[in-house]
């Protein structure tokens, strides 16, 4: 079976890919092994890797509803601190820099080996690369890289781009499509002055009938919302919002901050924070005045406990809470989306790409495209290029072997550079859906809710629970800044509780 474009809605009313005859992994013509996407998708977001990690899981409550020790607590005595911050990512830090410097006593509960969450510089290619967040986006209110310098990331389009028969445009046609971005979003405000919401992918039909656009400004079209909202959003076109456009976006992608850059500022927020390690909470019982937080390394309790978890995570629910969270905080959660964005990285002996600049564009209508290759041989000295897949292709590709992942990205590249490019010497792919940590990269508006769930989300429950993270920021949602303000503002929230620093601790 060819996917040749699977953005159209699937010709059956179910969910999609329910009642495919089709595998989900068919042979390309060209030899790739690519699965079909609706298929797969379906299979996706209903089974792995939540299943899969549960049923590794022994059971935690006992047919009575009595919590069971986690087979592997090693440490039957409780640790009490004042504040527990479980997740030491840029929120969960932000939080405990915060405390901390206002003299309460914290700790701070990661469940990795490391910090930083989905900020991550990774040297798998011998060289540092960022597998999780790399720009500081909207620079201009971005309290930690404010100060990033510019290397020239902008909201334009890229200077080149390619068609699908390796034709580069010309400025005039590189105008032409920033001119239709800008009457897409034109018309994308006017849709939004209507009641209702709809998906981008309607709306796109809709504005390419109305005006009438040729095959050559359609694919333009996807091209630049696979670029500007599928990238940004992390969620595919058939299911983003349409009508929280303004309020859920991100916008600017000014300011690349660069691998080492991430982790001096990780290193900085963290220091002197006792941090505890490969410590996974799997329970949080806030049925008395101190809070029992349940983790893989022993029991820790707080009267406060700070939860910066991903979505993701939230949404597995393989993490307990008991009483059960408040519906209004479920409510949330169901209704706020966790986006798949990966990227991949390859590593060449030379060269062989446009050098002039800071992104490269292809045109194209298949999913299996790559519309969006970022050269890195300035930032990071050797010849590396990172390409972005999102959403539903995303998670098909994370379906895939990484050599099939990397083979889909060089016949992208081959369209615009020939046949002859050489073969990459070694290359990276990103999972951040099957990342048991982060399950998804960051989360977007669905289409048919609202960007006001996030108040939801951070609001705290019964006065000992506090929540910051990316999907609490209701101004920069999905963002390093968004999720570092969040942490901050959880921070004065427990300290708003007016309980003193470090008086009231019985041990
Ligand atoms: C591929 C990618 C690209 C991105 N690009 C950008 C970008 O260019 N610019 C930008 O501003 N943002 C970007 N982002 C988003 C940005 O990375 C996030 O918004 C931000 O880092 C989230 O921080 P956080 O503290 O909310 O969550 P996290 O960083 O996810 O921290 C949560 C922590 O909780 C831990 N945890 C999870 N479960 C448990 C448990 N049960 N017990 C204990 N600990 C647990 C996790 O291990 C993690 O360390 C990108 C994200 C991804 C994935």
């Amino acid at each position: 079976m060819t996917c040749t474009f699977s953005y159209s809605k699937p010709p059956h009313a179910g969910p999609p890919g329910v009642g495919s005859k089709h595998s989900p992994v068919d042979k390309q013509k060209n030899g790739l092994k690519r699965p079909d996407v609706q298929s797969l998708y379906h299979q996706l977001e209903t089974t792995a890797p939540r299943d899969s990690a549960a049923s590794a899981t022994p059971p935690l409550v006992s047919s009575e509803g009595i919590w069971l020790p986690p087979a592997n607590l090693v440490e039957p005595t409780k640790t009490r601190t004042q504040v527990l911050i479980i997740g030491a990512g840029i929120a969960g830090l932000a939080a405990a820099r915060t405390l901390i410097n206002s003299d309460y006593d914290v700790r701070v509960l990661e469940a990795r080996d490391r910090i930083g969450g989905r900020i991550w510089s990774s040297n798998a290619l011998g060289v540092p690369v960022d597998v999780g967040a790399a720009w500081g986006t909207g620079t201009r209110e971005h309290p930690v890289l404010g100060a990033a310098k510019q290397h020239g990331q902008s909201n334009d389009l890229p200077s080149i781009v390619y068609d699908q028969d390796g034709r580069r445009l010309t400025d005039a046609e590189l105008q032409s499509l920033a001119d239709l971005r800008q009457d897409f979003l034109a018309y994308v405000k006017q849709c939004q002055q209507r009641p209702g919401d709809s998906s981008f992918l309607d709306a796109e039909a809709d504005f390419a009938d109305i005006r009438k656009l040729t095959a050559l400004q359609r694919s333009g079209l996807r091209y630049v919302n696979r670029t500007f909202i599928e990238h940004e959003w992390a969620g595919s076109l058939e299911e983003s919002s349409l009508a929280e456009y303004d309020q859920a976006f991100h916008g600017l992608r000014d300011g690349h901050s660069g691998g080492r850059d991430q982790e001096r500022l990780l290193a900085e927020l963290a220091k002197d924070i006792p941090i505890q390690k490969q410590c996974e909470v799997s329970r949080i019982d806030y049925t008395k005045t101190d809070v029992d937080v349940w983790t893989t390394t022993g029991i820790f309790s707080a009267p406060y406990v700070l939860i910066t978890m991903p979505l993701g995570v939230l949404k597995s629910e393989k993490v307990l809470f008991r009483p059960a969270l408040p519906q209004s905080k479920r409510t949330a959660i169901a209704g706020l989306r966790m986006g798949v964005f990966n990227k991949v990285f390859v590593r060449f002996d030379r060269v062989f790409w446009d050098t002039d600049c800071d992104r490269i564009g292809l045109l194209s209508n298949s999913v299996w495209d790559w519309p969006e290759i970022i050269p890195l041989q300035d930032r990071v000295g050797e010849p590396v290029l990172m390409a972005f897949s999102a959403g539903r292709t995303a998670l098909c590709n994370e379906a895939m072997a990484s050599e099939d992942v990397v083979d889909s990205l060089m016949s992208s590249l081959r369209k615009m550079y020939g046949s002859e490019i050489p073969n990459p010497i070694s290359h990276t792919v990103s999972r951040w859906h099957a990342d048991p940590h982060s399950l998804g990269s960051y989360s977007f508006v669905p289409t048919g809710s609202v960007n006001t769930l996030r108040a939801a989300l951070a609001a705290p429950v019964a006065g000992r629970l506090f929540f910051a993270g990316e999907a609490t920021s209701q101004p920069f949602p999905s963002t390093v800044h968004g999720a570092y303000l969040s942490g901050v503002r959880a921070a004065f929230e427990i300290r708003s509780r007016k309980i003193a620093p470090q008086t009231s601790m019985i041990s």
